[in-house]
C-alpha cells in the first residue's frame, strides 16, 4: 500500500468529493501525440482509459504541424539525432517502436505520404488524417476522452492517483503525464507536466525553447535588413553542424538550418555560418587568375542571392578588382566567409519554439516503460520528458515510442 499522500492544485471544491470517483486502470493527462498513442496501446490491451486534455479536441499540434500536413516521422530517425542530459535513454523505446512501425500504422489507414527531404515523411492530404487515425486507434480500445477540461487536482494516496477534473473525479493505479512542453503557449502549452513531475519528487533538466529562430542585436542588428533572404548554408555550434537553408528575418536569424542549431545553442555563444559550402579550398585565389577583373562583390553576386551577397563584400572590406588583392587577403576572407560568426542576443522563445529542450529528468525514469522509479504507477512520456529530436518528424518519433512504451507497460 502506498504511504505518500500528494495533491497539486487543488481549486475550490476541486477536490472536494462533490461526486463519485469514477475507476480507469490508467488516467493519461494530454491528449497529444504521445498520450493518444500511450491511450490507444493501453485500450487495445485491455485496460480501461481515461483520456484528458484541457483542449476542445485531441492533437491540437499534430493538426498544425509540417504546415498543416504533419512531419509525421523521419527515415533517418535515430539516436544521435536526439538531445538528452542521457544520450543512452530513448534507445529502448525508439527501437522497439521505429519510424518504420508508424509508417506501418499510417499504411494500414491508407493515408499517402512523402519523402519531402532529408528522410522528413509528411502526410499528401492533411495533418488531420493522423489525427482521425489515433482518435480511430483510440475507439478501438475503448478509449474515453474527456476533452475540454482543465485538471484542478491529482492526489496520489492508497495506491491510487485520484484526478479531479471539471465536475468530476476519476482514480486510477496509473497516471501518465503526457501534457507536453511550454512551446506555444497561445495553443495552451503549459509547464504543467514539470510542476506535476516536481511534485511528485522527479527532477527537471531546465527547460528552454528549441527548434526556434535567434535574434541579433548590436552591430548584427543590421543584417536584420536582409529579412526574407535565405540561402543553404553550414550551421555550426560546438560540435555539431547542420546543412540547409537559413532565413533572415526582421528580428535575426531564421530557417531549417538555424532552428536546427537553436536546439544546441546556449545565451553567450556564437554560432558559425559558411555561407558557401560548396566552394573548395582558396576559390577566391583561384578566381582571381582566372577573372582578375572580378571583384570580391561580382563573384559573391555569382554565388549568393544577390543583398547577402552586398552585405557580406561590404564586410569584408576588400574594395577592387581581385587581381589587386593579395591572395593572404583573399584566404582570409574565404576563411571568414566559411565561418561567419553571429552572437545571437536571444531567441524567439516559447511563442515561437517548436519544442522545448529539457524536461522531466530521464535519470528518473524506466527507459523501457518510462514509469518513475521511485513512484510507482506514475509515467511521463512525450516532449513533457528530457527527450528532443531534430527538426524533420524526430519529435513525433518519440512521442509515438514514448507513448508506445507506456501503453505496453501500464
Ligand atoms: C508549429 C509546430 C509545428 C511542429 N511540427 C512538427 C512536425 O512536423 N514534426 C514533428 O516531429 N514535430 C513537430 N512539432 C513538435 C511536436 O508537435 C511535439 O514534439 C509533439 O506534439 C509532442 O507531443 P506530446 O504529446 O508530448 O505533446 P503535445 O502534442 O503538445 O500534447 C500535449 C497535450 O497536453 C494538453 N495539456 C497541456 N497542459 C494541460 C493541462 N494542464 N491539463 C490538461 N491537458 C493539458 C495540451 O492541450 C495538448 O493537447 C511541431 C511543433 C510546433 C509547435
Amino acid at each position: 500500500m502506498q504511504a505518500t499522500r500528494h495533491s497539486l492544485f487543488c481549486h475550490g471544491s476541486g477536490c472536494a468529493p462533490v461526486t463519485a470517483v469514477d475507476q480507469y486502470d490508467v488516467v493519461i493527462l494530454g491528449a497529444g501525440a504521445a498520450g493518444m498513442m500511450c491511450a490507444a496501446v493501453a485500450g487495445q490491451r485491455g485496460r480501461r482509459v481515461l483520456l484528458i486534455d484541457r483542449a476542445d479536441e485531441p492533437g491540437k499540434k499534430i493538426l498544425i504541424s509540417g504546415g498543416g500536413r504533419c512531419n509525421f516521422t523521419n527515415l533517418h530517425a535515430a539516436p544521435d539525432r536526439y538531445i538528452s542530459a542521457n544520450p543512452h535513454f530513448m534507445k529502448s523505446a525508439m527501437s522497439r517502436y521505429s519510424q518504420h512501425d508508424f509508417i506501418g500504422m499510417v499504411d494500414r489507414y491508407c493515408i499517402a505520404w512523402h519523402e519531402k527531404t532529408l528522410g522528413q515523411l509528411f502526410c499528401d492530404g492533411s495533418a488531420r488524417q493522423i489525427v482521425a487515425m489515433l482518435a480511430e486507434e483510440c475507439a478501438m480500445g475503448g478509449v474515453e476522452m474527456a476533452l475540454g477540461a482543465d485538471v484542478t487536482g491529482v492526489e496520489h494516496r492508497d495506491g491510487a492517483y485520484f484526478v479531479s477534473f471539471g465536475a468530476r473525479r476519476a482514480a486510477a493505479p496509473a497516471l501518465v503525464i503526457a501534457t507536453g512542453g511550454p512551446s506555444i503557449p497561445k495553443m495552451g502549452a503549459t509547464g504543467y507536466a514539470y510542476d506535476l513531475a516536481r511534485h511528485f519528487g522527479l527532477k527537471v533538466v531546465e527547460p528552454r525553447p528549441a527548434l526556434v529562430p535567434l535574434t541579433l542585436g548590436g552591430d548584427e542588428a543590421l543584417f536584420r535588413s536582409l529579412s526574407g533572404v535565405s540561402a543553404e548554408v553550414i550551421t555550426r555550434c560546438g560540435k555539431t553542424s547542420f546543412r540547409e537553408a537559413a532565413l533572415f528575418t526582421h528580428k535575426g536569424l531564421s530557417g531549417p538550418a538555424i532552428l536546427q542549431i537553436s536546439s544546441y545553442w546556449r545565451h553567450g555563444q556564437e554560432i558559425g555560418v559558411d555561407f558557401l559550402p560548396a566552394e573548395g579550398e582558396a576559390w577566391l585565389a583561384a578566381l582571381k587568375r582566372a577573372k582578375p577583373r572580378a571583384t570580391v562583390r561580382s563573384a559573391l553576386g555569382g554565388k549568393l542571392p544577390d543583398r547577402l551577397a552586398e552585405a557580406l563584400a561590404e564586410r569584408l572590406e576588400l574594395a577592387g578588382e581581385l587581381g589587386n588583392l593579395t591572395d593572404k587577403a583573399l584566404n582570409a576572407a574565404e576563411r571568414r566567409l566559411a565561418d561567419w560568426r553571429f552572437k545571437p542576443n536571444g531567441t524567439e522563445g516559447y511563442a515561437k519554439a517548436e519544442v522545448t529542450v529539457g524536461g522531466i529528468d530521464t535519470a528518473g525514469l524506466s527507459s523501457k516503460s518510462m514509469e518513475a522509479k521511485r513512484v510507482p504507477g506514475l509515467y511521463a512520456i512525450g516532449e513533457a520528458v528530457d527527450v528532443t529530436g531534430w527538426l524533420g518528424g524526430y519529435n513525433f518519433q518519440w512521442a509515438w515510442a514514448s507513448g508506445w512504451a507506456a501503453g505496453n507497460a501500464i
